[in-house]
């Protein structure tokens, strides 16, 4: 794990160069919410992972010149990137599809979420904080 994580925080962080900004997901409160206690070796495993992953993107895009934030997840894959209308329903998980209730936008739901943090990262950028 470590070894990919190197490799995918590299990757990330050589691709998109200097003057960036990471927006990652803050997942330590979710996973603790969410997932059953059956799962806690897998937890402990994938969180773990997360966070090396995390740790890394910061270290090498700080070399880079750049910033990486992690933003609160919560409705990143139910809220209507195009409307803004949240809702549960939005989401079909077992397909990872998305379909808005209110204006018919429809993606994967992974897209949706990635949309979302976009948004979120410009919002970021607005309050006036700069990043270099
Ligand atoms: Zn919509």
């Amino acid at each position: 794990m470590t070894d990919v994580n190197h490799a995918v925080s590299k990757a990330l962080v050589s691709r998109y160069g200097a003057n960036t900004l990471f927006v990652l997901e803050d997942l330590t409160g979710v996973r603790n919410a969410t997932e059953k206690v059956k799962l806690k070796d897998r937890y402990v495993s994938v969180s773990w992972a997360f966070h090396q992953l995390r740790k890394m993107v910061e270290y090498k895009a700080q070399l880079a010149g750049s910033r990486i934030i992690a933003v609160d997840p919560k409705y990143t894959s139910q809220q209507c990137p195009l409307c803004n209308h949240k809702e549960k329903a939005n989401r079909d998980k077992k397909k990872h599809h998305f379909c808005c209730r209110n204006c018919g936008y429809q993606s994967n739901d992974d897209r949706i979420a990635a949309m979302n943090l976009l948004a979120k990262g410009k919002a970021y950028l607005k309050e006036g904080t700069s990043i270099a």
